[in-house]
């Protein structure tokens, strides 16, 4: 999967690309993130990539004449169809979903806002979909932006070194995860719940699903509401 990130702060992009998972995604070369600056595709002597909005009122906006330069840049660097994503407080909020939606796609397109935003005709010109990371308001698109290639590189075919680890995750079946407790020489077994020493294999999963129900309906009850539950689960609800 290739994702190219637009944005005034390439080298966050590249930094934080290098990291962890996604960094090794990389080098398996399950992953390839570029970072493209509007700043390269300016035309006047200043560089200028913001301007004052019509209609007066505060703060700057990002100038659409560079971004879609740098697009069209982007764009061309590979034939492979990209999604266009604005990374956006207005969007809708991105869901694990949403995640697995987007880490099948060959191709991503991300957009960073900084100042007030981006010109509104150039998003409706250029953009495919909006995204927002959450209902604030951070001062510029970039951690947006790492936020969705972490979740999406992760889910990238070889990027975990377990490739079930990711199903067992949060939200993949609509519920919390259960809780987990490490080996550990200090701490040895103490605080640990018996059945998990047991190798009971079917008691170990039962208390699992149990706890993953039990945490959900506690801290996440609109989760609850949603998710698929059969009979069994019910049972383990109710006990
Ligand atoms: N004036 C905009 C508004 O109120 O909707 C906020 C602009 S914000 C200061 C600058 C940029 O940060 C946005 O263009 C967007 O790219 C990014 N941003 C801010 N909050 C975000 C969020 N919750 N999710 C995703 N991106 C966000």
């Amino acid at each position: 999967m290739r994702i190219d990130v637009i944005s005034l702060f390439p080298d966050f992009i590249r930094d934080s690309a290098a990291l962890g998972v996604v960094g090794r995604a990389q080098e398996r070369g399950l992953l390839a993130v570029q970072a493209w600056n509007p700043r390269d595709y300016a035309t006047d002597n200043y560089r200028r990539v913001d301007q004052r909005p019509f209609g007066g009122g505060p703060g700057m906006l990002m100038l659409a004449e560079p971004l879609s330069a740098c697009l069209a840049a982007a764009k061309a660097a590979d034939p492979a169809p990209a999604r266009v994503i604005y990374l956006s407080p207005q969007g809708p909020r991105l869901t694990q979903a949403k995640v697995r939606e987007l880490a099948a796609l060959p191709r991503l397109l991300l957009l960073c806002g900084r100042y007030e935003g981006l010109d509104e005709r150039f998003i409706e010109r250029e953009v495919d979909e909006e995204l927002s990371i959450g209902d604030y308001v951070l001062s510029g698109g970039e951690l947006a932006a790492a936020v969705l290639v972490d979740a999406v590189g992760r889910l990238q075919e070889g990027a975990l070194n377990h490739a079930d680890s990711a199903t067992q995750d949060s939200f993949e079946d609509g519920l919390l995860d259960c809780p987990h407790f490490t080996r550990s020489e200090t701490s040895g077994t103490e605080g640990v719940p018996a059945v998990l020493l047991s190798g009971d294999h079917a008691a170990i999963a039962r208390w699992r699903r149990q706890q993953s129900l039990g945490r959900t309906w506690l801290r996440r009850p609109d989760l609850l509401a949603r998710a698929r539950l059969d009979a069994a689960d019910r049972a383990l609800l109710a006990d």
